[in-house]
């Protein structure tokens, strides 16, 4: 452990905000430490988020090929078989290979890990109860709190990870449930419903809103939950849940429409509880320094990432703003820059979304109804993937890509693409609207063909003329 010796920075917590914001602490030449009490670096995006979902999703999906599309492929099996054991190996390898390299990055980079609890002594001085036992103290000039957030569980259901589980418990079930109930149609439900559906089960999306993933693209929305309905995943919109009963060996679930009503009773073997997370700041000793947290449990930080205790920062998911690994990242680097000097900037605005199911759904920027609800004259340009020959190729041509330009100027203000591999795609959009790019500028970019890419410029022509292909 660092002992005594003081830091230019210690960072509590080593999710992708602590340990990204360790890294570039080191690379700045401060010097620091990373306390994480898991016992694994990486956080819940490495350990029992992004990581292990995207592992799962991709076997599932493999899965799911193997048995529906190959044979229209001409390959030919005699018979495809699921071991979930050896899924869940798979997955399970590449979180600890990952974990590990991080571990080599704090090497390399001279960040001193120290595995334990931390609590605030003073605005300075941290006191870690260390994994292996005893306690040591950890100072630094700098403090940033990167301790992220949890799950969010429902009043009245009880998580036991097994029948009733959070995310983490369905990424790690011994068995094909044969009914999954879904509480919550945000990403990680339609994600995780997405695997187990492909893997074989009745799923059966339930949720409160009208809507499924709030932060959608209405018009895409409407496109993505069609093609989830065609994998047979069921949706109950408008749906609370009103009470639960695990007494007998089939949990059933009482439900009632949001607005109140007549009550229904559903069955499920495993019920997925993923309503949304809150932030995480138990047993950190906030109140000890004066930090107080808002109505959410969020800590309140200025733009520099600085909290109202002078020396303690805060980033990633506990702090206000997207819960995503990629936006911690982009905290703890601002941050960090903040701290040594020089100038960082985030832009909530421009950080991308991407729902890794299949097809993939990925958004940048700002959605039509917001854009209307701004007042701003826009034109949209669309442009079905049945008019990309990539996709036509693979027989894969499920989706859109959808671009919101402001009328006067031609400014992208929102692009929203619905395909397999949208998330690799959305990131010329993501560069466009940082460069502050107009449709046209995306549609004079020669795009390779046959590629994806090519309907996001087929897009942008329509925006702001006329698409070739349509
Ligand atoms: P975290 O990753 O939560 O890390 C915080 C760390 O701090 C934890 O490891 C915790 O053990 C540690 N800690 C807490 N308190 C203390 C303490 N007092 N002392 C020492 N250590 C402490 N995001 C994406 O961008 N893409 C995705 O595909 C995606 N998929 C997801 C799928 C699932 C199932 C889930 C649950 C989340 C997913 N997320 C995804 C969200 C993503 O995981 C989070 O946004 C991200 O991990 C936040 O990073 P963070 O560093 O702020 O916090």
């Amino acid at each position: 452990a660092s002992g005594s010796d003081e830091n230019d920075v210690v960072v509590i917590g080593g999710g992708p905000g602590g340990y990204v914001a360790a890294i570039k602490a080191a690379q700045l030449g401060l010097k620091t430490t990373c306390i994480e009490k898991r016992g694994a670096l990486g956080g819940t995006c490495l350990n029992v988020g992004c990581i292990p979902s995207k592992a799962l999703l991709h076997s599932s999906h493999m899965y799911h090929e193997a048995k529906s599309t190959f044979a229209k492929h001409g390959v030919k099996f005699d018979n495809v078989d699921i071991d979930l054991a050896a899924m869940m190996g798979q997955k399970d390898k590449a979180i600890s290979t990952l974990t590990k390299g991080i571990e080599g990055l704090f090497k390399k980079n001279k960040v001193t890990y120290v595995k334990g609890h931390g609590k605030f002594l003073s605005p300075s001085e941290i006191s870690v109860d260390t994994l292996e036992g005893g306690s040591t103290v950890v100072k630094g000039k700098n403090i940033i709190i990167a301790t992220g957030s949890d799950i969010k569980p429902l009043p009245g259901i009880t998580i036991d990870e097994k029948r009733i589980v959070s995310s983490t418990g369905a990424l790690s079930l011994t068995e094909i449930p044969k009914k999954l109930t879904v509480i919550g149609a945000g990403y990680i439900g339609l994600e995780m419903g997405s695997v187990w559906a492909r893997l074989g089960s009745e799923v059966t999306v339930v949720e409160f809103a009208p809507d499924i993933v709030p932060s959608m693209d209405g018009e895409v929305r409407k496109q993505f939950q069609r093609s989830l309905e065609k994998q047979k995943m069921k949706f109950m919109l408008k749906t609370k849940v009103v009470a639960v009963d695990t007494s007998t060996d089939i949990v059933k679930l009482t439900l009632e429409p949001s607005s109140g009503g007549e009550q229904s009773v559903l069955e499920a073997d495993v019920v997925l509880v993923s309503a949304g997370r809150n932030p995480f700041t138990s047993g950190l000793g906030l109140e000890t320094i004066g930090i107080e947290t808002d109505k959410i449990g969020r800590i309140p930080v200025d733009e520099r990432f600085s909290t109202s205790v002078n020396g303690v920062f805060a980033i990633g998911d506990v702090i206000p703003g997207p819960m995503l690994a990629h936006k911690a990242e982009e905290d703890g680097v601002a941050c960090v820059e903040f701290i040594a000097g020089l100038h960082g900037h985030v832009d909530y605005d421009k950080v991308p979304g991407v729902v890794y199911t299949h097809p993939e759904v990925a958004m940048v920027g700002k959605t039509e109804e917001q854009v209307k609800e701004l007042g701003i004259p826009y034109r949209v340009g669309k442009f079905p993937m049945l008019g990309n020959s990539r996709a036509k190729s693979i027989d894969d041509a499920e989706g859109l890509v959808k671009i919101i330009a402001e009328k006067e100027t031609d400014k992208i203000l929102g692009v929203h693409i619905m395909c397999s591999n949208a998330g690799e795609l959305i990131h010329e959009a993501a560069l466009a609207l940082t460069y502050g790019a107009s449709s046209e500028d995306i549609a004079r970019t020669c795009h390779a063909h046959p590629t994806l890419s090519e309907a996001v410029k087929e897009a942008a022509m329509a925006a702001y003329d006329k698409a070739i292909h349509i």
